[in-house]
């Protein structure tokens, strides 16, 4: 069985070719990409050398064929990757504009990546984390509860429960409604990996530091802050590390902070400080971000450490 868990959407991202090209208009994309927040996260523990598997349905197409030939190629267990007749793959279209923005138009409610197959509890037997994205619980009931299922089941277990809180407020109904709709994950997670304003959103708090000082004392063991371009900062009961990010040019950050929560959470199984966690995770972000297509820039193992200079 996986020592390392994700269930939730699996997608295709298709992408303008060139910033500024709005969506309400013709114009040029690539890809389709392999896709979806917690796939991402999968895929780069798999590469990254650890078991990894994932919970997830696509369609019976050539989309759906080609993320389950993306995850067996790179060692991701796929028994509980469901295929469905009756409905497509999953898929989002993304465009990039000048002053930072970026819009996404998603086809996941409807599609086979709002479905999950049924998981019997020994899947869970000898998982060490379970990594849930917020944007899995704003995929309809069935996939929000699927995800809380999956939660129990694992704490059952006695894994972790890590928790990427990627949650846009303006796709649920506003911030409470993202407060309520983690809680049940929230409450159990022992590692959260937000970015500043996330972290602000989900304690009720106005600076990045009272958001931390606010997760930790709901339980949470340790807070990895995602700071973009300038790394992250690591913040636990004991100790608060800044690390530096890994300067490149950033030509596609979508997929960049799953890329990050899965270095961090292999460092974390592997026994490395936090710091050298930090590295790994800043390596793995950084790397992402430069290459277009969300999967498309993780790193092998051997790369990743190597960047970070872990020996
Ligand atoms: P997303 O949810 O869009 O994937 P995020 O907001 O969760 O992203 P970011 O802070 O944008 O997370 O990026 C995650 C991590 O990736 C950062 O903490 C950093 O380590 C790395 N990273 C992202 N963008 C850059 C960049 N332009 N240069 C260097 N590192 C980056
Ligand atoms: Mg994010």
């Amino acid at each position: 069985m996986p020592e390392i868990i994700s269930v939730g959407e699996l997608i295709v991202d298709v992408m303008r070719m060139k910033v500024d090209e709005p969506l309400d208009q013709p114009g040029t994309f690539a890809g389709a990409f392999p896709s979806g927040a917690p796939a991402i996260f999968t895929d780069q523990c798999a590469l990254l050398g650890r078991s990894a598997g994932f919970i997830g349905a696509v369609g019976n197409d050539d989309f759906g064929r080609m993320d389950i030939r993306r995850f067996q190629d790179h060692g991701v267990d796929t028994r509980y990757v469901a295929v469905i007749d009756e409905v497509s793959t999953g898929c989002a279209f993304v465009t990039y504009f000048s002053n930072g923005d970026r819009r996404f138009l998603f086809h996941i409610g409807n599609s086979a990546a709002s479905h999950l197959p049924d998981v019997p509890a020994d899947y869970f037997e000898g998982c060490k984390w379970l990594h849930i994205c917020g944007s899995s619980l704003s995929a309809g009931e069935r996939m929000r509860d699927g995800c809380y299922r999956a939660t129990e089941l694992a704490y059952e277990a006695g894994a972790k429960i890590s928790l990427d809180p990627n949650l846009r407020p303006e796709l649920l109904g506003g911030e409470q409604a993202v407060r309520e709709v983690l809680e049940p994950v929230l409450s159990r997670a022992a590692l959260v990996l937000p970015s500043a304003s996330e972290a602000e959103i989900l304690t009720k708090t106005n600076t990045p530091e009272a958001a931390c000082v606010g997760l930790l004392a709901r339980g949470v063991e340790i807070v990895a802050l995602k700071r973009g371009e300038e790394g992250c900062r690591i913040v636990t009961r004991g100790e608060s590390v800044d690390v530096p990010g890994y300067p490149v040019e950033a030509v596609d950050p979508t997929g960049a902070g799953d890329c990050f929560d899965a270095a961090f959470v292999v460092g974390l199984t592997e026994g490395l400080p936090l710091a050298e966690c930090g590295r790994l995770a800043n390596a793995c972000g950084a790397a992402a971000a430069s290459v277009r297509g969300p999967m498309e820039g993780s790193l092998s193992r051997e790369a990743a450490f190597e960047r970070a200079g872990i020996g």
